[in-house]
C-alpha cells in the first residue's frame, strides 16, 4: 500500500530508518493493516515487521533495535493474499536472507511461480503473493541487482511496485513498477523513492516519476533508469509543488 526507499547516510539527521518511519507516518492516510521495514547494515540485512498500526512497528524497534544502516525500505501492507499477520507483513526475504522486498499489488501468477519455487525445493513462509518476487531475486542475483530485477519483473504478471536490496549492496536501492506508481525523490548525497511524494516531501521537492516497466538504481550520488531490456531512459525531472 504505502512504500518508502532511501539510500544515503551523510546527512546527520537523515538516518535511513527514521527517514523511512517518517515517511510511512506520511502515508498513513492511505490505509494499512501492518508495516515492515529492511536496512541493509554492516552484518547484513536486518528487517522488523508488525501487524497493525505502524505504532507497533516503532515499539518493537524500541525494544530491539536495529542497527545503523546505509540503506533501508519500508512497506505498509493492505493485504490481498494472506491474513494481516506478522508473518505476511512485507518486507520478504529470500531463501538466503540477502535480498529484502516490498510490494504494492498483486502478482497474479505468484501461484504458478510458487509451484515452481516449491518444486525446486524452496521453502515459502509467508501466505503472500509478494515472497515468490523475493525468491527469485535471490535466484536471479548475480553481483548486480538491478539486472535480477529486470529479469524477475518480466516474469511477473499483475500489478506492481517493488523496491529491492540487497545485503552485498550497502548503499543501493533498486525499484520497479507496472500498473502501479513510483516516484524518485532528489536529494543532495541522498535520494529516495515512494508510491507517492507524500513519502518523501519533507526531505526534498525535486522528483522523477518512474515510467511504466522501467527499474530505477539509487545511491546516494546517482540515480539510474533502464527499461526491462537494459536500454537506459531519462524520466521527466519536476519540482512538486503543493504544502507539505
Ligand atoms: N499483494 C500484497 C500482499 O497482500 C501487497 C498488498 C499491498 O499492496 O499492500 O501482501
Amino acid at each position: 500500500c504505502g512504500i518508502v526507499g532511501y539510500v544515503g547516510a551523510q546527512s546527520p539527521n537523515a538516518r535511513p530508518l527514521d527517514v523511512v518511519m517518517g515517511g510511512l507516518a506520511r502515508l498513513e492516510y492511505r490505509g494499512y493493516d501492518s508495516a515492515g521495514v529492511a536496512l541493509v547494515t554492516p552484518g547484513g540485512l536486518a528487517t522488523a515487521k508488525k501487524a497493525g498500526k505502524l505504532a507497533n512497528l516503532a515499539g518493537e524497534l524500541e525494544r530491539t533495535p536495529l542497527p545503523p544502516a546505509t540503506a533501508a525500505i519500508g512497506h505498509t501492507r493492505w493485504a490481498t493474499h494472506g491474513a494481516p499477520t506478522d508473518v505476511n507483513a512485507h518486507p520478504h526475504l529470500s531463501a538466503d536472507q540477502q535480498v529484502a522486498v516490498i510490494h504494492n499489488g498483486i502478482i497474479e501468477n505468484f501461484a504458478q511461480l510458487r509451484r515452481e519455487l516449491t518444486e525446486d525445493g524452496v521453502a515459502l513462509r509467508s501466505e503472500t503473493d509478494t515472497e515468490v518476487v523475493a525468491h527469485l531475486l535471490g535466484r536471479a542475483y548475480d553481483g548486480d541487482l538491478t539486472a535480477a530485477m529486470r529479469a524477475v519483473a518480466r516474469r511477473l504478471r499483475g500489478t506492481f511496485t517493488l523496491l529491492a536490496v540487497h545485503a552485498d549492496a550497502p548503499d543501493v536501492v533498486v525499484g520497479t513498477r507496472h500498473d502501479s506508481p513510483l516516484v524518485v525523490g532528489l536529494g543532495d548525497g541522498e535520494n529516495f523513492l515512494g508510491s507517492d511524494v507524500a513519502a518523501f516531501i519533507a526531505h526534498t521537492r525535486e522528483a522523477m516519476e518512474l515510467g511504466q516497466d522501467q527499474v530505477v538504481t539509487l545511491t546516494p550520488d546517482s540515480v539510474h533508469v533502464v527499461d526491462f531490456d537494459g536500454a537506459p531512459v531519462s524520466p521527466r525531472r519536476y519540482t512538486v509543488d503543493w504544502d507539505a
